[in-house]
């Protein structure tokens, strides 16, 4: 399937009828739905304020816009983020969202803090397409696109929960975000395009480009987009030194193989020594994690300014694959640390609650096509509490 084909089957529901959300819209697009309403342009710039600087979720608090305009814009907007189906913490600090959007599906947000900084992991997509074997997501049948307002709206319930609003310049709990959730960004890329842009905006959330990173299984054709449009750090789901096992571990390298992934990688904008791609390397014993493995990948890597992530494979149930041994991956990293490829090795984070890379499956089922396109704000008003048992299937 095409990219825009994708894009067109698997769309968010249509924000159509009834009330409007203002979450999600660019600025010209907020300026535009202002000017509908009679008033001029910098009352968008007010309301971005509120939005995104002081996290308001309510009109009647925009203190600074008349009572009449307040009252208004109630009428016929709304302030839309996700619901907190169920919220999780791990003995190590991380956090868990399973959050429920306004058809009923349900995607998952991680916060990990640590001492220097605090990063969430946000989602693209509900399940995704692409199948890698090692992945929980994987198993779990694409159902749609997230809409931009569906994932600002992850950053934004995220400051909820860590109190930070209005959007602290010093000392923040979020500082940092990566597109590692459940989903392939590269295939919902005009909605985490939007997105993004709102996140970096610097009268709002302010999150800035160098603090936020991509990661793809391998999208070539989208990559120099992403590059282009966004600036982003890029991280890229290697996993594999040869064609034959890529394909086997991440099924997307069959149309995409290695050598037009690694020109693709060469090719990003923006990349030079200071500002490496990441590659992601996730460990499976007996897999992918031998010493000629580890040779092969410094072969691969040599004239890409790269640093590799070696990513300790996380278990779930029913997995076929198990976790390299400590003697295993030490090894493995001495060898990229002695051809001066930077190599840390990723501490698995809110395993205890399923929330580490790869573990994130949500219960949402592929619905139909109709369905699909239901009125996300007529949705959200007759909204009922979800079922207990869809709340923790599949965690
Ligand atoms: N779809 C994108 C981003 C989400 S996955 C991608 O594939 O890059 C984020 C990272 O977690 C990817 O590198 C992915 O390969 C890795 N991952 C998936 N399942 C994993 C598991 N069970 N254990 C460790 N890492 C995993
Ligand atoms: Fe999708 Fe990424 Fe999981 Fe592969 S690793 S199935 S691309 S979420």
């Amino acid at each position: 399937m095409s990219q825009s084909a994708h894009a067109r089957s698997f769309a968010p529901p249509a924000d159509t009828g009834g009330r409007r959300n203002l979450v999600g819209l660019s600025r010209t697009e907020m300026e535009a739905e202002i000017a509908g309403l009679g008033e001029p342009a910098f009352r968008a710039r007010q309301l971005w304020h509120w939005i995104y600087h002081r996290g308001a979720t309510d009109f009647a608090a925009m203190t600074t816009l008349s009572k009449d305009f307040r009252a208004r814009l109630a009428d016929t907007h709304v302030l839309w983020r996700p619901q907190v189906a169920t919220a999780q913490q791990s003995q190590d600090g991380t956090r868990k969202w399973l959050l429920r959007l306004p058809d009923g599906q349900e995607v998952e947000s991680v916060h990990i803090p640590e001492e220097d900084r605090g990063t969430l992991c946000v989602s693209s997509q509900v399940g995704c397409t692409l199948t890698c074997r090692f992945c929980h997501t994987g198993t779990q049948r694409l159902v749609r696109n997230l809409s931009a307002a569906e994932i600002v709206g992850q950053v934004m319930l995220a400051r909820d929960a860590l109190e930070e609003w209005p959007s602290p310049a010093e000392g923040r709990q979020l500082t940092n975000l990566v597109m590692m959730g459940m989903g392939e960004p590269l295939y919902n890329l005009d909605n985490v395009v939007k997105a993004l842009k709102i996140v970096m905006d610097p009268e709002g959330l302010s999150i800035s480009k160098r603090k936020i990173t991509l990661s793809t299984s391998g999208v070539v054709p989208m990559m120099a987009r992403c590059g282009e449009e966004l600036g982003v750090n890029l991280a890229v789901s290697l996993h594999a030194v040869t064609d034959n096992l890529r394909n086997e571990l991440v099924p997307i390298n069959r149309k995409y193989p290695l050598a037009d992934l690694l020109t693709a990688c060469r090719a990003y904008p923006g990349v030079h020594n200071a500002r490496r791609i990441t590659f992601e390397y996730v460990m499976l014993d007996g897999v992918n994690d031998s010493p000629a493995d580890a040779h092969a990948l410094v072969r691969l890597l040599r004239d890409i300014p790269a640093k590799v992530n070696l990513i300790p494979f996380n278990p779930w149930p029913g997995t076929a694959y198990a976790c390299s041994t400590p003697a295993a991956m030490d090894t493995f990293a001495a060898i990229l640390m002695e051809a001066h490829l930077a190599s840390p090795i990723r501490q698995p984070r809110g395993q205890d609650i399923m929330a580490a890379c790869g573990q994130l499956k949500s219960a949402s089922q592929r619905l139909p096509r109709t369905a699909r396109s239901v009125d996300t704000l007529a949705a959200l008003e007759k909204e009922k509490p979800l079922p207990a048992d869809t709340a923790e299937e599949g965690l």
